[in-house]
């Protein structure tokens, strides 16, 4: 006699990643969840310790370390990573760049920065910017990054990127449905137990506790990138932690953008690019990929919407 086994989703929270990730699987008990959440956790971290560029002993830290040197060869998933980040700066006229990392010596989020960096330093920081001198070798497998001092970071990517890669060891050791919410970086597959879709919450960035917007989603990714996380403050400015990689100035003029897209990888750098974009030439190159839409709201509190926009606000 075959038994029905109920179905229920679990969810456990923890920083990975240097930020706040929420696991959620649908499994029929807790142990069998932790089982699962576990290899979630496991990805993650496997990720983390190839492309943080913090951590000394990581593929990237080596790139960075040997930037006007030579060559590093990296394994295959670094290095295809690194192509697609390639590809997404040649979609975005360089809006979105991984080579902006060098810029993290004058632009500190840290509470560290206490004084406006003048144009000089950043003259001279963001003449290492530029994602054409990031010379890939497929033959070989090797990163080089030309000019001394230059760096590569994935701070727009990677979170989005370790969301895709969790969301797929679950998928293939069959979990039916979850959520990886990697700090606002939503990517869930199947539906909750009860049959209803996942239902994914936007948080207003004019008042971080209330919510947005509340959409159900059953297969892809939302990803969310605001002014209102990580920023400095100076003469009743605020800068923001994205930045131009071609100016080398905080970008402007958008307060939060939402980017839903089939890959978080994707959502993610699209949402940053955007940000730098602007709304009008961010809302140009959105609307013609396929499957990928997004929310802007602006400074001036407008919300903007991609035509093939297909949620109703709340
Ligand atoms: P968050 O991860 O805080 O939600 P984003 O996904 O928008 O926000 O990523 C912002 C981070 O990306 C910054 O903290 C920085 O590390 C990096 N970054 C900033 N500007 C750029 C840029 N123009 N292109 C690529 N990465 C960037
Ligand atoms: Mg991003």
């Amino acid at each position: 006699m075959g038994l029905l086994v109920a179905q229920e989703p679990y969810k456990r929270t923890m920083k990975l990643m240097g930020s706040r990730f929420d696991i959620t699987v649908v499994a029929k008990d807790l142990v069998e969840a932790n089982g699962y959440i576990d290899l979630a956790v496991n990805e993650i971290t496997r990720i983390e310790q190839l492309i943080s560029s913090w951590d000394a002993n990581s593929q990237t830290a080596e790139v960075n370390r040997n930037a006007g040197i030579r060559p590093v060869q990296v394994n295959a998933e670094l290095f295809e990573l690194i192509q697609r980040a390639i590809s997404i700066s040649k979609l975005t006229d360089g809006a979105f760049d991984i080579s902006y990392a060098s810029m993290d010596n004058i632009w500190r989020f840290d509470g560290s920065m206490k004084a406006m960096p003048t144009a000089e330093e950043i003259k001279a920081s963001v003449s290492k910017v530029g994602y054409q001198h990031i010379v890939l070798n497929k033959e070989n497998s090797t990163v080089f990054l030309k000019s001394k001092g230059m760096k590569i970071g994935f701070g727009a990517i990677g979170k989005g990127y370790a969301a895709d890669k969790a969301k797929d060891v679950l998928i293939a050791k069959g979990v039916v449905a979850g959520i990886i919410n990697a700090s606002g970086d939503m990517n869930t597959w199947g539906k909750q137990p009860n049959g209803n879709e996942w239902n994914v919450a936007i948080t207003n960035p004019m008042d971080k506790n209330k919510v947005f917007a509340v959409l159900p989603i059953t297969n892809g990714a939302v990803v969310t990138s605001g002014n209102y996380e990580k920023y400095v403050t100076f003469d009743n400015v605020r800068y923001t932690h994205i930045i131009d990689p071609r100016s080398g100035y905080p970008a402007t003029g958008i307060i939060s953008v939402t980017v839903f897209a089939p890959k978080a990888e994707l959502a993610d750098a699209l949402a940053t690019s955007v940000f730098v974009m602007g709304k009008d030439v961010g809302l140009n190159r959105i609307e013609q990929l396929p499957k990928v839409a997004c929310i802007i709201i602006d400074d001036k509190g407008n919300i903007i919407t991609s035509k093939n926009i297909e949620i109703e606000k709340s």
